[in-house]
């Protein structure tokens, strides 16, 4: 009697348990229908950018400018292109546009120079590559793409990553290709305002325009990609979160792939980008839910400001920010678009 007891007691602790865990998985598990069959989503830097202060003629200029690069990277996907081959596309328009901080239109260094940052991942295999502080490459999201497909290594920098790209056929450039007015006046505003406060990163508009993407292919493969010039008035080769693979850029189709924008220290102490896909691939949960615990929960209490471009396998899109704006825009195959600035 005793024993029958205890096998009921048992049996029944089982079925509750069986109950909790499929109410348990049911409440976290993630939307699996396909949203669209390939995808891509860019941003052009996040802090505070207010409408209050924007033209017209600049705001239409932006816009502009990223549906150009969000365009071309959907062409590479339309046409059965590879998502590397759009993140490539995709970044190099702005990388060569004056208007975001990376290649031309970086910001400067204290001394007065451009240090730029890249890396890119690919969600098929996790293999990586970055570069960092290259002052002579013309597009450093180029070179970091030759450090994953031509180098034994992940990431290289200074002039060892110099060295490389010309060992891989990249002629040098000097400096000064990279120089804007509007960002010389950035950096005299930091240095006046570093005087007085020793502050170097109070000033929020000291950065702006870092450059990113994440691409779905037809093969469903995902892949992420980040440049900058990192923040203005950086000293003694300071290396910002872009570059770093987990922090600014990551990728694995498994989850997600995330590019990011903000105050790189945070995002490099908080591990962003592979934060929020460690979410989706462990915790079950959407884009969405992993996305926002990371850039409004994790991020904003400790004064990590910024954002990031998320895209996972099924086509799903989402672009947190805890600034005032980010510049982005983003296209699915399913007919979704967009290109916005403000919140
Ligand atoms: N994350 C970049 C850095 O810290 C800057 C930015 O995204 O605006 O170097």
């Amino acid at each position: 009697m005793k024993a029958l007891t205890i096998i009921k007691t048992k049996l029944i602790t089982s079925i509750a348990l069986v109950f909790a865990l499929t109410a348990c998985s049911d409440n976290a598990s993630t939307d699996n229908t396909v949203k669209a069959e390939f995808a891509i989503a860019i941003h052009g830097g996040a802090g505070t950018i207010l409408k209050s202060k924007m033209t017209d003629e600049v705001e239409a200029q932006y816009k502009e400018k990223l549906q150009e690069a969000r365009d071309a990277g959907y062409l590479v996907l339309e046409n059965g292109g590879t998502s590397q081959t759009a993140v490539l596309a995709a970044i190099q328009i702005m990388e060569t546009s004056p208007l975001f901080n990376s290649g031309v239109g970086a910001v400067y260094t204290y001394e007065g120079e451009h240090e730029l940052d890249a890396s890119v991942m690919d969600g098929s295999n996790r293999q990586a590559g970055a570069v960092a502080g290259v002052k002579t490459v013309k597009s450093p999201i180029e070179l970091a793409i030759a450090v994953m497909e031509k180098s034994e290594h992940v990431m290289l920098s200074g002039k060892g990553a110099e060295a490389f790209a010309v060992s891989q056929g990249m002629t040098p450039v000097s400096n000064k290709m990279f120089d804007t007015e509007r960002r010389l006046e950035s950096l005299k505003r930091a240095k006046a305002k570093m005087q007085v406060s020793k502050n170097w990163s109070a000033s929020e508009d000291f950065r702006f325009g870092t450059v990113g993407a994440v691409a779905l292919d037809k093969n469903g493969n995902l892949f992420a990609g980040t440049s900058t010039g990192g923040m203005t008035a950086k000293r003694w080769g300071r290396v910002g979160d872009s570059p770093i693979i987990g922090a600014g850029t990551f990728a694995d189709n498994t989850s997600c792939a995330v590019s990011a924008t903000g105050h790189g220290e945070y995002f490099i102490r908080y591990n962003v980008a592979s934060d929020i896909c460690a979410r989706v691939e462990y915790q079950n949960k959407s884009i969405v839910e992993a996305g926002d615990e990371v850039i409004h929960d994790v991020l904003l209490p400790v004064g990590g400001t910024g954002g990031v471009i998320i895209l996972d396998t099924k086509g799903n899109i989402h672009m947190p920010f805890n600034t005032t704006g980010m510049y982005r825009a983003s296209k699915s195959s399913n007919g979704d678009e967009s290109v916005e600035i403000f919140k």
